[in-house]
Formats: C-alpha cells, structure tokens, sequence
C-alpha cells in the first residue's frame, strides 16, 4: 500500500524561508493556518531524546486508543483473525476487537490479577496475532511479572502489545528499554495520565523500525494537531513539574490507601502501582450511589472479573482526596 502524499511530506522544511504555494491553506497567519508535521519530527527528537528510543522506533497517534487502533488495523484481517486480551482490563481491546471484526479470546487472569503464562499460551489460535498485556494493569493496578511477559514475548508467535498507561507511577523500569531485543514486541504510552494532558490526545508507540514504517503508512496523514504537538512539547520541556505532580500523586496514592484501611466497610484495599487504587466494599453499588449524593464520582468497576464489590478511586488533588476520606466517615 502506497500512504497518502500530503503536501508536507513532499516539502518538509516548514521551517525554511520559503513561499508556500503547496498546499491550498489559507495564506494569513493566525498560528494554526498551515497543517501539522505529519512526522511530528520536533516532538518526536524531544520524546527519542528522553526516552531513548530512536525516532525511526517512534510512532504518535491521537490518544494510545488511536495507536491500538492501528496496531489492530495494521496486523489483523477482519473475520479472519484473532487477539488475546487478560481480563479484568482497559475494555477498549475489546471494543476495538469488535470495531474491527476480529475475535477477541480472553484469558482470565489469576484473582490475584497476575498472568498465567501457561494458559494464555494453550489458547494461542495459529490466526491469534496479538496479545495485549496492560502493566501496571487497569483496574487491578498491579504490575505484571517481567519474567511471565518474557516467557511470552519468547513462546508467542504474534505481537506482544505492552500497555504502559501508567509507567510513570511505578519504579519499575519500561519495556521500551527491550524493544531492540524483542522485535515482536509493542510497548505504548500515553500522555493522558500522569502528564496531565488526557484532553490533547497524544499516544506514544514503540517497537522495531519495521514495525513502526508499517504503521506509519495507515496513519492518517496529519493525526497529530499542532496545538497538541505544541502542548505535548511544552510539557515534555518542563519535566519538573510533572516530576513534582507525580510525587504528590504518589503519596496520596499512599495516604488514602493508609485511611480507607481504617473504615469498616473497606474489605480490601488492592496494591496499587498506578494513579488509581481499586477498594472492594461490602456493597460497591450501594456506597457508589452514596458517595454520588455526596458530590463524589468514582467508578464502580463491580462488573469486571476478579471485581465484585469493588470501586476504583482516582487519586485527586490533597484537598480532593480530603474531601472523599471526610465524606466516606460520614457513611454507615
Ligand atoms: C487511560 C488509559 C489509556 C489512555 O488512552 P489515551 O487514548 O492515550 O487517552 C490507555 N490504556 C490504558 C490501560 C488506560 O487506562
């Protein structure tokens, strides 16, 4: 397939002091009247750079939803194939599965929501092309063993999708830093979560030169708009202070999990390596309804696998978390 040729990527020095002619925008500049770096190439030498992952390893889209969405596109052939997925997990595998006609074989995994290596792997199909691991895991929170995912990165004759939504809460080191030794391997992060910036949509993908070059000739040619290109770059310039929001995330992560031990309808409190904490309550659609008359949304995550009775809290600003341990006192 031959990708669509924009005018910007036929000329692509916009920096250049050039007339453009090229590409029928409106000539008057208000900032955003000339289309995008379709290869993002500013952002993305900023993103090599602190990551350490050459840009040619480097793929944006618009939001990770967007990278899944072409990593789905790119590898599978609808009512032909099938993916993996280990729920309880991020439920767009499975609308996305579904988006693009593709059977989705889900694996439960153990309660204590770690991957059991041996069962995912009987029940690789020989048309199962993916397999999506989430690390740390939403909405368990846990990270998932390393020396599983090496197991099945090795054993697995498709590609290993490493979602890594949450990296930046945890100490554990990314995936990123083995996509050179693994080449079916996808690592992919967002800057929705502890980069504050969820309304900008931007999604980061990682993987092999060959996989990347594959991808970027199904992307839409300009997914990326400058506002975001220009937000995503301001925020990854100013590393310190998402340096200094993650660790007030962090430790708030551990206040409220040290405050919700103490209430008597709190039964279990889930480790978390993330930005949220997963609560099982003696009734979660009872104290969800409550805490809504209060002023307070969480996500009743009831529904889920391994996930009766059970909330999941987003950590908030300290005044919010103030709020939600004050309100839950008030409850019997
Ligand atoms: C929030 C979240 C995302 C974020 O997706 P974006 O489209 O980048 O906002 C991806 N994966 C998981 C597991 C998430 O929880």
């Amino acid at each position: 397939m031959k990708p669509y040729s924009s005018a910007r990527d036929e000329y692509k020095d916009l920096e250049a002091n050039m007339v453009f002619l090229d590409a029928n925008e409106n000539p008057f500049n208000s900032a955003v009247n000339r289309y995008p770096d379709p290869q993002q190439t500013a952002l993305k030498t900023l993103i090599s750079n602190q990551k350490n992952v050459p840009t040619n390893q480097i793929l944006l889209g618009n939001g990770s939803d967007e990278v899944l969405d072409l990593i789905f596109r790119a590898f599978c052939e609808p009512n032909q194939d099938s993916i993996l997925s280990l729920p309880p997990t991020y439920g767009m595998y499975n609308v996305l599965a579904n988006l693009n006609a593709i059977e989705n074989i889900q694996v439960p995994l153990a309660s204590n929501f770690e991957l059991e290596v041996d069962k995912i792997l009987a029940n690789v199909k020989t048309n199962t092309k993916l397999l999506f691991i989430c690390s740390p895991n939403n909405p368990s929170g846990n990270t998932v063993d390393c020396a599983a995912i090496e197991q099945l990165l090795s054993a697995f004759n498709g590609l290993v999708v490493i979602d890594e939504a949450y990296i930046d809460f945890t100490d554990e080191t990314s995936w990123t830093e083995r996509i050179n030794s693994y080449p079916n391997l996808i690592v992919t992060q967002t800057l929705s979560k502890a980069y504050g910036l969820a309304g900008i949509r931007l999604g980061i993908c990682y993987a092999s030169q060959e996989i990347i070059a594959i991808l970027n000739k199904i992307k839409p040619p300009y997914n990326i708009n400058t506002l975001t290109q220009d937000a995503a770059l301001k925020a990854l310039e100013n590393k310190n202070k998402v340096a200094d929001q993650i660790k007030t995330i962090l430790q708030e992560r551990n206040r409220l999990a040290k405050a919700l031990e103490t209430y008597s309808f709190v039964k279990k409190i889930y480790p978390s390596e993330a930005n949220f904490i997963l609560i099982k309550v003696d009734d979660a659609n009872k104290r969800y309804d409550e805490l809504i008359k209060k002023g307070i949304v969480v996500r009743n995550r009831s529904s889920q696998l391994h996930c009766e009775n059970c909330l999941r809290i987003s950590v908030g600003t300290p005044s919010e978390n103030t709020q939600l341990l004050t309100k839950l006192k008030t409850l019997k």
